[in-house]
């Protein structure tokens, strides 16, 4: 069959790739993919088998049930700090995937271009390049923090720049962009007249009690902001595929002409388990609780290890380590540890090519004893590879 060129130019994904060939091992501790291992609170899972066994299984509305936008729109004010109109503010998705793919087809021109800082999250750049725009990547690096700076951000606006993409809480550096930062580049979009798709479905995965800003709540910004969150990465609910757009009226009424032609609605037994979620918002707090310990596990083996280094990780369920001082490269390293020590993680080209080839990626979504035995494995074939 002669398949579309749009599809032939897919790039095959690599932490996929990874995870596929960890497979091969039984005895193989795999740190590639960001799925956590915790159940989500009993409340949740029983809510959708109610849902089953009462056969509250058809479509919903294309955007979702409204009790279910209702909630999304009471957290967000109080989140945001400013009122949301559910029905032409809220549209539910099937996971943040949808939410980011429909944002992006809502807004995007061939020939649009696309400002995504680097290291990404893969979706963004594919997606960006299937609707024929074209990505520009601005690098944060390790020194800051795997901050962005709004300067470098500005120096890639032409006048065809139409969006910008940010990730904070970050995948895959764990990076948090500070409010004061968010203001800066805030004043930018709004100068160039740039609309920012903000993606925070690691929002409530923030350690040591502090909690993350949105550039939507900085003035001026609620017009020209598409928030993209979801129940996946905070309540553990990855399988559900439930997720959130929040939006201005006109992007959520051609989302959901859009959400039509491809799943018609998120899944309604998992549409009222998330509405279960955000009623007994708070009962998931065990699961942030348990990705700061394994944090906090992660930074203690770390410090044991000379040749790998870690800015600290804020947020999120990955550490993005350099591990240049090994003497290998991020790919030389995740494969031969692959390999050799039956360890899975990423090399950090995959999220930003060259620029990140000293870094590997790991999703700390194991126990802290199955993590321990995993840099147990890591610095024995540090040594091995120092004698050869
Ligand atoms: N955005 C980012 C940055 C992610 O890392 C992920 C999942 N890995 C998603 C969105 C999608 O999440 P969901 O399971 O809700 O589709």
């Amino acid at each position: 069959m002669k398949l579309s060129a749009r599809a032939m130019n897919l790039t095959p994904s690599e932490p996929r790739k990874i995870y596929e060939e960890a497979r091969k091992y039984s005895d193989v501790i795999d740190l590639t993919l960001g799925d956590p291992d915790l159940m989500p609170p009993e409340n949740i899972r029983l809510a959708a088998c109610r849902s089953t066994m009462e056969g509250l299984t058809r479509y919903s509305a294309n955007a979702g049930l409204l009790e279910l936008r209702e909630k999304i729109a009471e957290e967000s004010t109080r989140e945001y700090g400013m009122t949301f109109d559910p029905e032409a503010n809220v549209i539910v998705t099937a996971g943040a995937m949808e939410a980011a793919y429909l944002s992006l087809w809502s807004l995007l021109d061939p020939g649009d271009e696309v400002i995504i800082t680097a290291p990404f999250w893969i979706n963004y750049k594919e997606v960006v390049q299937s609707f024929g725009a074209v990505p520009f990547f601005v690098e944060t690096r390790e020194a800051d923090g795997f901050v962005v700076s709004p300067e470098e951000i500005e120096k890639k606006i032409t006048d065809k720049t139409k969006l910008l993409v940010l990730n904070s809480p970050s995948n895959p550096t764990g990076a948090v962009i500070p409010e004061d930062v968010l203001a800066r580049i805030a004043e930018i979009a709004i100068r160039h007249d740039i609309t920012v798709i903000s993606d925070e479905i690691y929002s409530h995965l923030v350690y040591d009690g502090k909690k993350c800003s949105s550039i939507l709540s900085c003035p001026g910004m609620r017009e020209r902001t598409i928030v993209i969150n979801g129940f996946s990465k905070r309540f553990a609910m990855t399988g559900y595929r439930v997720g959130w757009a929040l939006a201005p009226k006109e992007v959520v009424t051609v989302m959901t002409q859009m959400t039509e032609n491809i799943v018609a609605c998120a899944p309604l037994p998992s549409q009222y388990a998330a509405i279960e979620a955000l009623s007994s918002a708070g009962t998931e707090n065990y699961i942030r609780d348990e990705f700061e310990k394994r944090r906090n596990c992660v930074l203690e083996e770390l410090a044991g290890i000379e040749e790998i280094s870690c800015t600290g990780i804020p947020g999120t369920f990955y550490a993005f380590l350099n591990v240049a001082k090994s003497g290998m490269s991020g790919k030389e390293f995740a494969l031969s540890l692959l390999e050799r020590k039956h360890v899975a993680l990423i090399y950090g080209s995959a999220y930003g090519g060259d620029a990140y080839k000293d870094y590997v990626r790991i999703a700390f979504t194991m126990e802290c004893d199955t993590l321990r035995e995993a840099f147990r494995r890591i610095r024995e074939f540090l040594a091995e590879n120092k004698q050869k």
